[in-house]
């Protein structure tokens, strides 16, 4: 089967913004952006452009350099948080989605969640959506408790509103886009009966933000996470939207230089949000280079972006089918997922499927994908794992259906 699909995005002319592309001894087919994105030349350069033209550290000095430091930062700030119609004052840079949950479960959670206690997260959370939590709740003597995901890879509302009865659930965190599943929780709705039985309501939106027209006023969490690089940004730099006033009221999680408002030998007061949250030397060429990759996404669209990974996983999902002994997990409609897919097949251990796939010159990923209570409930040791992004095509599909027809072939022999 191959077919061109309806989606709307030139990728031939998408693919030759990205350098790695035509920079490679061989052609390859890149099905991994799930792990990190590729980089458009526009990121390389605005990065490049900074380091050569303003670079100097912020929120410091008063020549004019160090200003144009400032201003390249902040307005990286804005344009960033208007990606995610967030608000700027609220919009924290970390090191990546990973440090950024570890803020709130340490900033806010060791203030608010005491012995008997809940934190709800779900079974197919990302273990930086996890392990957080489980040291915080281990530390206070409180519950951590799971909502299950179904046969479908889907998460339901009734068991949430069955634990929020329950009582003492503080904080709800769960993904946006699932890393393994694909699939596409419904995040605004969590948050509302999350708020309804008065917890907080955290996403996990690393794996949404590159795929997904995000909201974050419209989704109305307390905490919104995700990180630079799976965004055709760089590494470094992970994002925090936080609602303000909470902000406001929580103590720091790093401390040290430029989040202080005064320090004297014994006590210091904190800076405001989100300074308060930024100790030391902020990621400021990431920051500058992740605007970069923002106002590259918004200039293809985000919806079409969306399209374009909805109707090509649809096509991944249908030429999945055709491979002898092939099992894809997570929901069976290409809407109500994003542009992933994880799989095995019979008798061939997804270590090998990658491998041999990457022979072929076909990039996937293979392994537990930092979810090891998910592949625990789908009763795997591992998945393979092919993801899409707005570079790919059909052609990449259609390679790696080639090489995962050969793999079977090699190991039927
Ligand atoms: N959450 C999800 C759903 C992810 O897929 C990932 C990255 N695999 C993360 C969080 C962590 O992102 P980072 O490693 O950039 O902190």
């Amino acid at each position: 089967m191959t077919a061109t699909l309806p989606h709307p995005l030139a990728v031939g002319e998408i693919k030759a913004d990205f350098p790695i592309f035509s920079r490679q001894p061989q052609p390859f087919v890149y099905l991994d952006s799930a792990a990190t994105a590729q980089k458009p030349r526009v990121v390389l350069e605005a990065i490049g452009e900074h380091l050569a033209t303003t670079n100097a550290n912020v929120h410091r000095g008063l020549y004019p350099l160090a200003r144009a430091a400032d201003e390249a930062f902040e307005r990286a700030r804005a344009q960033i948080a208007a990606f995610t119609g967030a608000d700027p004052r609220g919009t924290v840079f970390t090191k990546n989605a990973t440090e950024a949950i570890n803020l709130i479960a340490y900033a806010w959670g060791r203030a608010e969640v005491g012995a008997g206690d809940a934190v709800l997260i779900s079974e197919l959370e990302h273990h930086a959506n996890l392990v957080p939590w489980q040291q915080l709740c281990r530390e206070k003597g409180a519950e951590l408790r799971y909502l299950k995901v179904d046969g479908e890879g889907t998460l339901s509302l009734q068991q949430l509103e069955r634990e929020l009865e329950r009582g003492r659930v503080k904080v709800v965190s769960v993904a946006h886009v699932s890393n393994v599943l694909g699939t596409i929780n419904p995040v605004a709705e969590i948050a509302q009966l999350a708020h309804q039985a008065g917890a907080i309501a955290v996403v996990d939106g690393a794996q949404a933000v590159p795929q997904l027209p995000v909201d974050v006023a419209a989704i109305g969490a307390d905490f919104y996470v995700w990180t630079g690089h799976k965004a055709v940004g760089p590494t470094g730099i992970g994002v925090l939207h936080g609602r303000v006033e909470l902000l406001e009221e929580m103590d720091p999680f790093l401390t040290g230089g430029d989040m202080i408002a005064r320090v004297g030998f014994q006590e210091t007061t904190w800076n405001e949000p989100p300074y308060r949250f930024e100790a030391g030397t902020p990621p400021i060429a990431e920051a500058v280079g992740l605007a970069a990759a923002v106002q590259y996404l918004q200039g293809i669209g985000m919806e079409r972006i969306r399209a374009h990974e909805q109707a090509l996983g649809a096509y991944l999902l249908a030429r999945l089918r055709e491979v002898p002994g092939l099992t894809v997990f997570g929901p069976a409609d290409p809407a109500a997922r994003a542009g992933l897919a994880s799989f095995t097949i019979d008798g061939i251990h997804p270590h090998d499927i990658a491998e041999l796939v990457g022979g072929e010159g076909v990039c996937i990923r293979a392994g537990h994908h930092c979810a090891q209570p998910l592949m625990a409930r789908l009763g795997v040791p591992a998945t393979a794992r092919a993801s899409l992004s707005l570079y790919n095509d059909e052609a990449d599909i259609d390679a790696l259906i080639t090489a995962l027809h050969k793999t079977v072939e090699v190991f039927s022999r």
